[in-house]
């Protein structure tokens, strides 16, 4: 069962204490942590397997991300100073709660709202007619956290592609631009969600303004979403009228509590962002459980491909940041805006923090024995907001220069000791072609790559797929690569076989 949101998931002050209690003991991550991004030469197979350890093994390593100069030119142009200016902009309007105030042009998420259109409208500027910004405005019924229908608007800002190939491939970067303090519903309070998330929401659109005056292949919507405390609310009527629209989004970023590099534990590190990524698909149904049981993947959806794929480029153009990959959905019981798109069968991933500090999120803003209770700008560190932005912004564009994830790829299933990989042509005119990629079944990365040319089946010869784990990448004659799609199982074909797995739909 695909999980969803639930009320209560955002904890309160006690139980945050009791998870910070839960976490004093551990070791800091940056020395505790054991990560490694190195590919590593091919090792030799136990002579007792018999024949085929003698098979000779296909070699190459993973190809290094090729360079792109505009991409470069984005992430210099990022400018801590603005995402500065934008929190502390945000958090003078007192309260940004979804339950507050919306026409008073000072205090309340209606001046927020309002400022952000226009901020927006302003980064749309220099695109030349390309980004258009609309305020998507709905009246979202009552629930645990609403508790009278109330209007809620996402800003969206959509930045067209430019070939007409890719221009419905479509790239979704968030942040949430409503707080709350205490109590979610307490319209009143101030909450200055200078972290939580005026930092999301300040890197969206720093790389709005950046990124409007340069052109890429497919769409990047930049866009920023109230009702986030409310249970997700502005990003779940978002990623439903894509669905219904049939939006071809390949992929959704969250920045959601990206503001300081210290840790309540007490670590500082300015050069660690969490990228959260499933495993499982959120929205896997029983039939496709059923095939992944019978050949795995629990480790390859298209949301962890997509945080490889950030971890490889991101690392390569701001080379001071670490990409964390945490395999999970999500921090331990928690959630975030990215989870509507996944259950809906989006690839989506969510950016934080590596140590958060909860006496900073989600705290009526008082001192108490000596301690600052409150998300206030004083918390923040903007250069590592700059730095998670860049990060952000240079998978944004990497992806919307490259073609599109190739599709329909599948592994016949049919016993043998080469592995044959077979999928559908991409359609983008400046294609180039196809790399195979495969690594050890326990690794956390590709580790080796295969340019394999403009073809649509590829054999790879003495290379099991009971062994390795396979994926295609498509690559465009500049050299962008798309993230690697993870084949599933092609229906066994040899005569008189059962079938091992019916296969499961992409
Ligand atoms: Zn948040």
């Amino acid at each position: 069962m695909p999980s969803t949101w639930k009320k209560g998931m955002f904890r309160p002050l006690s139980l945050c204490l009791m998870w910070l209690s839960f976490f004093s003991g551990i070791i800091p991550i940056s020395s505790a942590r054991q990560e490694t991004n190195k590919p590593r030469p091919t090792k030799s197979t136990p002579a007792s397997q018999g024949k085929q350890a003698r098979t000779r093994k296909p070699s190459g390593r993973n190809a290094a991300v090729a360079r792109n100069g505009q991409i470069a030119k984005i992430v210099m142009e990022i400018d801590p100073r603005n995402i500065e200016n934008t929190i502390r902009k945000l958090v003078s309007f007192g309260t940004r709660n979804t339950l507050s105030e919306q026409n008073n042009p000072n205090r309340g998420i209606g001046a927020a709202r309002d400022w952000l259109y226009g901020e927006f409208m302003k980064a749309a500027q220099s695109s030349g007619g390309r980004m258009t910004v609309e305020k998507q405005t709905f009246e979202q019924p009552k629930t645990a956290r609403v508790p009278q229908p109330t209007m809620l608007t996402n800003i969206v800002a959509t930045l067209k592609g430019t070939q007409p190939e890719s221009s419905n491939r479509v790239y979704v970067v968030s942040g949430h631009y409503d707080s709350m303090c205490t109590s979610p519903t307490d319209a009143k309070c101030d909450a200055p969600g200078a972290n939580d998330d005026a930092s999301g929401t300040a890197a969206v659109l720093e790389m709005a303004r950046v990124m409007a005056k340069y052109s890429f292949d497919a769409t990047i919507i930049f866009m920023t979403v109230p009702g986030e405390e409310q249970g997700l609310l502005g990003a779940t009527h978002f990623a439903e009228e894509a669905k219904k629209s049939n939006m071809d989004i390949e992929a959704m970023f969250t920045n959601d509590i990206i503001g300081s590099s210290l840790g309540g534990n007490g670590v500082r590190d300015p050069h660690t962002v969490r990228v959260f990524s499933e495993g499982v698909p959120s929205n896997e149904t029983t039939q496709e459980a059923t095939t992944r049981r019978s050949v795995g993947g629990e480790n390859d959806s298209a949301s962890r491909q997509l945080a490889r794929f950030i971890k490889e480029t991101s690392e390569h153009y701001v080379p001071s940041m670490k990409v964390w990959m945490i395999y999970r959905r999500d921090r331990y019981s928690r959630g975030g805006d990215h989870q509507p798109f996944l259950e809906r069968g989006y690839a989506a991933v969510r950016f934080t923090e590596p140590n958060e500090n909860y006496h900073h999120q989600h705290q009526n803003v008082r001192i108490e024995n000596g301690i600052q209770y409150g998300d206030l700008p004083q918390f923040d560190d903007f250069n590592y907001i700059a730095n998670v932005a860049r990060v952000n912004a240079a998978a944004l564009a990497a992806l919307a220069s490259a073609p599109a994830w190739p599709k329909n790829v599948v592994l016949p299933t049919a016993l043998s000791d080469d592995t044959e990989i077979r999928w559908d042509a991409n359609k983008e005119p400046d294609l180039a072609g196809y790399e195979i990629v495969w690594r050890d079944t326990t690794e956390a990365v590709w580790t080796h790559s295969r340019a394999v040319g403009n073809v649509n089946t590829y054999t790879m010869k003495g290379m099991s797929k009971d062994n390795y784990f396979f994926g295609v990448r498509a690559i465009d004659k500049e050299g962008n690569r798309s993230p690697a799609s993870y084949p599933r199982p092609l229906a066994r074909t040899r005569p008189g076989a059962t079938p091992a797995a019916t296969p499961a739909p992409e």
